[in-house]
């Protein structure tokens, strides 16, 4: 398969250098040059287990040689606590699709445990190194650094708000004592790592010299491993059903999660609907609903990971919304990154897709939804997970099922399970070990020059 740009100023790349390179060099995002169309397909696949599932749909996309890649998914997903890695639990007329069974408890981990081995498979057989600088205001960090741990080839920097995330994020990141990993809390904002993070990687001769390299969602291997549960979920809840097509409810942020679903759905699997779940950081539902896609300030949550204005998968998603133009892209691109705002007009029926439609759910509507569905089921929500259920639900009536994608487990964000319960329900024995760890890392001012020097410091020594 080769890569191309959706800005269209890129010559194809291979599967390999596509994963190495993150962003393409005319600033847009990589896509397979065609997506494979495999309906034909589905009965074979139906009651393949995830990792052989994973095989079938990755050798699609993948160059690389089959013994090879099935030992990199075993390897992957070998870490999961589950036999079925995804699992699907039918609670109260849903299907909640449990993606936080990985190392770090959240659906990252089915991404970055991929990703990890697939750097290093590409690093040993080139003979080179790699230093992933990373920014993370939670999930993203600690995903990561459980990646690529222990790892000859790669150094991990990783950068979070000093005193900014949960006590609980900042230990699943800050125990990890591996040698190649550096935790670095910054004194200001996530903004202000991001800020950096750009900054570094703008200085295109330190990132040569240095071998620099992103984990971020706009990597083509993290969609591509996410794109198989949705397969996955979807075979399950139709044998379960007899339902011959399905809808899918995805909590949303960079809208990295959703586009792996309009993938597979582009791919030939029956999905009616796939609806997309925002908090009040609406950006994305409001775009869906209106067709206008305008900036705001990002607001906290107590759904932090989705606390996004400009998703940055959201690029990828617009190319194919344009008929795969690449000039066209690039205007709308371009008038968004001088105005804050574009405009996509409606379809001739008045909607924005034929298959996205969008909601938001707020603070109050998630904490009452966690709330009634334990009163009821038993069953706790993370308060992500709780968003894509509260407006999954509003597209139940005659329809399909709905899949509700289930992030991160409900103990790490015990604050809030406890704010909407009134009881300490959410427990894991992974976090509660973190308590009495050793930690390591390193306080730095929030600079360009600070985070240079330490990266350059050790990635000397
Ligand atoms: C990252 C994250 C999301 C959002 O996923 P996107 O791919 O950014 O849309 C939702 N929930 C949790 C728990 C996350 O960690």
């Amino acid at each position: 398969m080769r890569y191309v740009s959706t800005r269209g100023g890129q010559h194809p790349l291979g599967f390999k250098d596509a994963v190495m390179t993150g962003l393409a060099r005319d600033g847009g995002l990589l896509l397979p040059a065609e997506i494979p169309y495999v309906a034909p397909r589905l009965p074979a696949w139906q009651r393949l287990s995830y990792t052989d599932l994973a095989f079938e749909i990755m050798r699609l996309f993948a160059d690389v040689p089959e013994a090879d890649l099935r030992d990199l998914i075993d390897r992957s997903y070998g870490t999961f606590r589950h036999p079925d890695v995804t699992p699907v639990q039918s609670v109260d007329g849903v299907h909640i699709l449990e993606l936080f069974h990985g190392p770090t408890l959240a659906f990252k981990d089915v991404a970055l445990q991929f990703l990890g081995n697939v750097f290093e498979y590409i690093l040993d057989e080139t003979n080179r190194q790699l230093n992933i600088l990373a920014a993370t205001s939670g999930d993203t960090g600690s995903a990561a650094i459980c990646g690529v741990r222990g790892r000859d080839r790669i150094r991990i920097f990783v950068m979070h708000p000093h005193g900014r995330v949960s006590p609980t994020q900042e230990r699943q990141m800050t125990t990890v004592l591996d040698d190649n990993v550096f935790n670095i809390a910054v004194d200001g904002t996530f903004d202000d790592c991001q800020r950096i993070m750009k900054s570094l990687f703008g200085d295109l001769a330190f990132r040569d010299r240095h071998a620099l390299g992103t984990v971020n969602s706009i990597n083509w291997a993290r969609v591509l491993a996410q794109i198989v549960y949705y397969f996955f979920a979807a075979f399950r809840v139709m044998r379960l059903t007899g339902a011959r097509r399905v809808q899918f409810a995805v909590p949303t942020g960079n809208f990295g999660d959703i586009f792996a679903g309009y993938v597979a759905c582009r791919m030939g699997l029956p999905i009616s609907r796939l609806v997309l779940a925002t908090n009040e950081n609406d950006i994305l539902a409001r775009f869906f609903n209106t067709g206008d896609y305008s900036q705001g300030a990002v607001r906290a949550t107590i759904s932090p990971s989705m606390d996004i204005q400009v998703a940055s998968n959201f690029e990828r998603y617009l190319y194919y919304r344009l008929g795969e133009d690449a000039a066209a892209l690039q205007n709308l691109m371009q008038q968004f990154a001088s105005t804050g705002r574009l405009n996509v007009a409606p379809l001739p029926d008045g909607r924005i897709d034929d298959l996205i439609a969008a909601g938001t759910g707020n603070t109050a509507e998630t904490l009452a939804t966690i709330r009634e569905f334990q009163a009821k089921t038993g069953y706790l929500l993370d308060p992500h997970t709780a968003v894509g259920v509260h407006v999954g639900r509003q597209f139940l009536k005659a329809a399909d099922p709905m899949i509700c994608l289930a992030t991160a487990h409900p103990a790490k964000f015990s604050q809030a399970i406890l704010d909407a319960t009134g009881k300490d329900l959410a427990h894991h024995p992974i976090l509660a070990a973190l308590g009495d760890l050793p930690t390591r890392c390193a306080v730095l001012p929030a600079t360009d020059a600070a985070i240079r020097a330490h990266l350059e410091r050790n990635i000397s020594s």
